[in-house]
């Protein structure tokens, strides 16, 4: 899990995704949360996370990821990792902590 989310792979993909969705809100489109599948709300802040997970075969293709509250997103357990590396690529971006 880790790894799969250092790489330059997922960060692309991320960032695509992340404009499609903030677009979409923009739009006043529904987007749902992949987790909870309740709205994620214009100018709340979300992450990008997997439908099916990485580790059960989910791939990085934008078809398999979506909006995620934050919440929603770092708290199951299956996760752990992908807090540890995001906060530590943070780090080395120096990037704010939002
Ligand atoms: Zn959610």
């Amino acid at each position: 899990m880790s790894r799969h989310h250092r790489s330059p792979e997922w960060y692309r993909a991320r960032r695509v995704v992340r404009a499609v969705i903030t677009a979409r809100l923009t739009r006043g489109e529904h987007v749902p949360c992949v987790n909870c599948g309740r709205p994620i709300v214009l100018g709340e802040r979300f992450d990008v996370g997997h439908i099916i997970d990485a580790d059960k075969g989910g791939t990085l293709d934008p078809s398999n990821l979506g909006g995620s509250h934050r919440s929603c997103n770092r708290s199951d357990g299956g996760r752990a990792g992908a807090i540890k590396t995001n906060a530590a690529s943070r780090r080395a971006r120096r990037l704010p902590r939002w």
